[in-house]
């Protein structure tokens, strides 16, 4: 029978990316709602911190093996803000179209508009495991004033990457999965779970 992990996360997108890349393992991964596990708070100030709090969250109340993550964009300009923040930067309710008028405008008195997006991914085998693995990826980008694409979410149509000549929003689904700060940091978790 195949080993039950735990997501601490209830992204159906993420449940299917994780799943698509962890397939060569043996495992069977399911959403932290089916154990009907409430969302754990995020009161840190790094992405790890947030990560490691999460899994061991579903952990704890699941009693199995679980793995959560963290990313936002993080801007150079800015002393990597919005970081942590990145979902909420304009304030409560959260939302794409005013965080990313939000970043322009805070953006607009600097020269440097280099930036990236990280993602840290955490397994914990148990809630009190002493070494959990860590896995992270950084997708380079700049901060273009002008927005280009529909697809993607978030900063994406503003995220533009100098080697393709395009921003992420004008990436399909399948090329982002491929060069995406999740796709890296999944790739390095599954080469150290392995
Ligand atoms: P979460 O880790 O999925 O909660 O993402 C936190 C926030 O970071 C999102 O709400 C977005 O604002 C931003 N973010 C993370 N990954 C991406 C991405 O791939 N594209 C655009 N924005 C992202």
């Amino acid at each position: 029978m195949s080993k039950k992990i735990v997501l601490a996360s209830n992204n159906q997108g993420k449940l299917k990316e994780m799943r698509e890349i962890l397939r060569p393992l043996d495992v069977s991964l399911h959403t932290q709602s089916e154990f009907d596990v409430p969302d754990a708070p995020e009161p840190y100030f790094t992405f790890l911190e947030n990560a490691l709090n999460k899994a061991r969250h579903a952990a704890k109340l699941t009693g199995l093996p679980a793995i959560a993550d963290d990313s936002g964009i993080c801007v150079n300009a800015l002393g990597g803000a919005p970081g942590v923040f990145s979902a909420r930067f304009a304030g409560e309710p959260k939302s794409d179209a005013r965080n990313n008028e939000h970043l322009i405008a805070t953006l607009k008195e600097h020269q440097d508009r280099s930036a990236y997006y990280y993602c840290v991914l955490v397994y914990v085998r148990s809630e009190s495991d002493p070494q959990p693995v860590i896995a992270d990826g950084r997708w380079d980008g700049e901060i273009i004033a002008e927005p280009r694409g529909d697809a993607g979410f978030g900063y994406d149509p503003h995220f533009y990457l100098p080697s393709l000549q395009c921003t992420v929003a004008e990436l399909d689904a399948t090329q982002k999965n491929q060069l995406s700060h999740r796709a890296q940091a999944l790739q390095e978790l599954m080469k150290k779970l392995r």
